[in-house]
């Protein structure tokens, strides 16, 4: 403001009404002359003690629509932007050999990458790199090995496809006629592999690169006359990227990009051992990214194993597990035998247009295959979606409920984590999963791309080893805490850490490990 031009009171305008910001010294010779003035004309005393408490008002009142402005302006600053679903606000943590470095500052824009055109083009509809991409692309693109903490939603996928694509244009590896796939991505569920598959096949073509999505479930023959024709990717789930392996008709000699992608889950699924054979099976001389929700210990070790010594971190958001504030989480403690009733009262009041999206959680196959029926046979459209199902089945019901011709998905914990399913309005856990980190990804189907959701949970007495976790989630999230749930006490795991308990918290190397249970009907990948 200083040396800001001011306004001469306009004549018949009284004095007081000049006022601008100016230093001690001017105020004083203002204020004198001010008075000499006014003696001049003689204006009565409580004519000047007017004006003046009404000019007090005007400058009130200015400062006050100044201070209202200010206010504006940092609220817009703050304001999450659509295009990334508010992830622009999250807190973005780069860790590791040369994070400081110049050359590995974050891109603000999809022209500094200076990629050529063809590896862009599927980028074309995004108006800037999203923060996993413009922090993790610089890194990846010197050939660094690289983790990646940042969950389904934030763009890993082109992230790391992305860089995957020029490290092969490099190798030249593109083109016609038989050749061993460059480039790995291990996937822990059928449905991400897919997925994935759809987004770097689309992004490989323009540049001439060829991928196969392989997965169990699914006939064999024609997955493998595609590799025996060529191809650049393989994107595949770890029992048949094996079974591949081992009937020698996949070589992953020429492999020297490598991509885990969704490791803790990975592990979680008791996938340790063949991820750990057909890492074993690609080239030694390999660049290695990997990218998980959240960073326990098991995939610490094996990003140790395998990764170069001096990996670098990106950790977009929090390493632990909260529940997405955007979900409005409802628990209703209940009875066993209660729960088909009240099913159908909560599809009457969530579902009455039939047109929303609602996926409904059963935890195991067996489960899922009577709720779909059950609801059939109530006149309910529904679809379902578990490992009892063939693939095409199962890709069949997701491309219904996605498109939305049957927006009602009974599913089991396949269709937890990871799917990219737009506009899931609300989600009934009809059973609650085995881990409260379960219960977290499955709510995360909801309350997406900056809307809201509800989640509505059944919990019942079989439940309750985890109702101090759950109460806990619930807490963080600033959710209702119903008295029923606090009945079975709200006790977790020893040693826990500050949100779940002990199933989250990264415990020494060398401390006993538990034994994993594995129950004959869950629904497993393989
Ligand atoms: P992903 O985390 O890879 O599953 O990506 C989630 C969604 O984000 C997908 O629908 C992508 O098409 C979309 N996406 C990827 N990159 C960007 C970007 N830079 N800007 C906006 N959306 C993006």
């Amino acid at each position: 403001m200083a040396g800001q031009k001011q306004e001469l009171p306009v004549s018949g305008e009284p004095l007081a009404a000049v006022e601008s910001p100016m230093t001690d010294a001017t105020n004083k010779k203002k204020k004198k002359s001010k008075k000499n003035k006014h003696a001049e004309v003689q204006v009565p005393q409580e004519v000047v003690e007017e004006l003046s408490s009404k000019e007090k008002k005007k400058k009130r009142k200015r400062e006050e629509k100044e201070m209202e402005k200010e206010k504006e302006e940092k609220k817009k600053k703050a304001e999450p932007e659509a295009s990334n679903g508010g992830e622009s606000e999250q807190k973005v943590v780069v860790t590791g050999k040369g994070a400081e470095e110049a050359k590995y500052a974050a891109l603000t824009s999809f022209a500094e990458s200076k990629l050529p055109e063809n590896v862009l083009d599927c980028c074309k509809t995004f108006q800037k790199p999203s923060p996993i991409q413009s922090h993790s692309w610089p890194f990846l693109l010197d050939g660094r090995d690289l983790i990646g903490i940042a969950k389904t939603g934030s763009g890993k996928t082109l992230a790391f496809g992305i860089p995957a694509i020029m490290h092969m244009l490099k190798k030249n590896k593109s083109g016609k006629g038989t050749r061993n796939p460059t480039c790995l991505v291990l996937s822990p569920t059928r449905e991400l592999a897919v997925q994935i598959s759809d987004v770097l096949s689309e992004a490989g073509e323009p540049c001439g690169l060829k991928s196969i999505c392989v997965y169990g479930g699914s006939s064999k023959r024609p997955q493998i006359d595609a590799i025996r024709s060529g191809v650049d990717i393989v994107i595949g789930t770890p029992g048949r990227l094996r079974d591949l392996i081992e009937s020698n008709v996949l070589r992953l000699s020429d492999v020297s990009f490598v991509v885990l992608d969704e490791a803790d889950r990975m592990l979680d699924m008791g996938f340790e051992e063949p991820v750990r054979f057909i890492l074993s099976k690609t080239n030694k001389v390999r660049q290695m990214v990997m990218f998980s929700a959240t960073w326990p210990i098991d995939v610490h070790k094996l990003a140790q194993e395998f990764m170069d010594p001096n990996p670098v971190k990106i950790v977009i958001g929090s390493e632990d597990l909260a529940a997405n504030h955007d979900v409005m989480q409802i628990v209703e403690v209940i009875d066993d035998r209660a729960r088909d009733q009240r099913l159908i009262a909560l599809l009457e009041k969530y579902h009455k247009s039939q047109k929303n999206r609602v996926l409904v959680f059963a935890l195991y196959k067996i489960e899922a295959e009577r709720l779909e029926r059950f609801l059939q046979q109530r006149g309910w459209k529904a679809v379902s979606i578990h490992g009892n199902k063939a693939q095409s089945e199962r890709t069949r019901s997701l491309s219904l409920f996605k498109e939305g011709s049957c927006p009602l998905l009974v599913a089991t914990d396949v269709a937890a984590r990871g799917l990219d399913i737009p506009d899931v309005e609300v989600v009934i856990n009809y059973s609650f999963p085995l881990t409260t980190e379960d219960y977290v990804h499955r709510i995360g189907r909801t309350g997406r791309a900056g809307k809201k959701g509800v989640a509505h949970t059944f919990f019942t007495q079989q439940n309750k080893g985890l109702a101090g976790e759950l109460v806990n989630v619930l807490r963080e999230a600033g959710q209702v805490v119903p008295t029923d749930l606090t009945k079975f006490g709200t006790h977790v795991k020893k040693k826990e850490s500050k949100l779940y308990g002990a199933h989250f918290k990264e415990i020494a190397a060398d401390a006993p490990k538990a034994t994993k249970i594995t129950f004959a009907d869950s629904d497993d990948e393989n």
